[in-house]
C-alpha cells in the first residue's frame, strides 16, 4: 500500500482522482485491511493545513480526538473526550469518527453547533451540511460553525457489549434580531434526531416546543434526559 500525504487541496484532489482511500488514524480500517487485504493507494490528510486546524470556529478532519482542546466549544470537547478509550482517542480522527464510524459521537455535537462541512469532490472543495456528508460519505476536510453562547454534552453510562449509550448535545445560539435559539441533538441507539426551539420561555415551555420537533419521537427515558439537559443549559445562561 502506498500512503500519500497531500499538502494542498489540489494535491488531495489528485490523490482522490487516482482512487486513494482516505485514512484517519486507521483504528477502524486496520483490522478489516489485515483480513481482506490492503488498498493499493491510501491518503492521510494530516499534512494538509486545512484538515489539521483546531480553532474556536473550525476543526480539521485530520485532527486527532485527543487534540481537541479548550479552543473548541465545550460540546465538541465533551463528545471527543468520551469516545472509546484513551488509546482510541490518541489515534482516531474527526473525519474517521463522523464519516467512518457507526457510533459517531461527534455528530450530535456538530449538529447543535449548526456546523457546515467542507468536503472535497471531483470538481474541488465545497460546503455542505452534515447529514449529506454522513449519507454520501464525502471526503471531509473540516467543519466550521459560529461560536454558541453556551453548549453541553452528556453521554449516558454504557455496559460493555451493550447497545450504544444515549447521547444528548445542546447549544444555545444568538439569532440576529430574534430570540436565542436552543438546538438539541440526541443519539438514541444508532439514530440521531435533532430539533430546535426559541428560548424566550422557561425550561418547561422550551421542552414542550422541542417535543413538537423530531425529538418528540424519543422514548420517555431519553426525553427525561433531554429535559434535564435543557433545564441545565438554560440555568447556566440565566446565571451569567
Ligand atoms: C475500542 C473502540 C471504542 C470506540 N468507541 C467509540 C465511541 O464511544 N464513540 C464513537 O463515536 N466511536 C467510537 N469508536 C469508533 C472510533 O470513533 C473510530 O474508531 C474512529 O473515529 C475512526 O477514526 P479513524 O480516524 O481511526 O478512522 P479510520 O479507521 O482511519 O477510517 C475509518 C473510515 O473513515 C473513513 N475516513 C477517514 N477519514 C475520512 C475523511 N476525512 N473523510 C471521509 N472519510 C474518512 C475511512 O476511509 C474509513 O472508511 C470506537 C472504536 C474503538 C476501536
Amino acid at each position: 500500500m502506498l500512503l500519500r500525504l497531500p499538502t494542498s487541496v489540489s494535491e488531495a484532489q489528485e490523490c482522490m482522482a487516482q482512487g486513494a482511500v482516505p485514512i484517519g488514524g486507521a483504528t477502524l480500517v486496520w483490522a478489516t485491511w489485515q483480513r481482506d487485504g490492503f488498498p493499493e493507494l491510501a491518503m492521510s490528510l494530516r499534512e494538509l493545513p486545512e484538515a489539521s486546524v483546531v480553532g474556536p470556529e473550525e476543526l480539521g478532519a485530520a485532527v486527532v480526538l485527543h487534540h481537541m482542546n479548550g479552543r473548541v466549544p465545550e460540546v465538541l470537547r465533551g463528545a471527543a473526550g468520551t469516545v472509546g478509550t484513551g488509546a482510541v482517542r490518541r489515534t482516531a480522527t474527526v473525519g474517521g469518527n463522523l464519516v467512518g464510524s457507526s457510533l459517531r459521537c461527534l455528530l450530535p455535537a456538530a449538529l447543535v453547533l449548526d456546523a457546515r462541512a467542507r468536503v472535497l469532490g471531483p470538481e474541488g472543495a465545497y460546503e455542505t451540511d452534515l447529514p449529506e456528508v454522513v449519507a454520501k460519505r464525502h471526503l471531509l476536510l473540516g467543519l466550521r460553525w459560529r461560536t454558541p453562547l453556551a453548549s453541553g454534552y452528556r453521554k449516558q453510562h454504557a455496559e460493555a457489549g451493550g447497545p450504544p449509550p444515549l447521547v444528548v448535545a445542546t447549544a444555545v445560539h444568538a439569532e440576529d434580531g430574534g430570540p436565542r435559539r436552543l438546538r438539541v441533538a440526541v443519539r438514541d441507539g444508532y439514530d440521531v434526531l435533532d430539533g430546535s426551539a426559541p428560548c424566550h420561555a422557561d425550561a418547561d415551555e422550551v421542552f414542550d416546543l422541542l417535543r413538537r420537533t423530531d425529538l418528540g419521537a424519543l422514548p420517555p427515558g431519553a426525553r427525561d434526559v433531554v429535559r434535564e439537559q435543557v433545564a441545565g443549559i438554560l440555568d447556566s445562561l440565566a446565571e451569567r
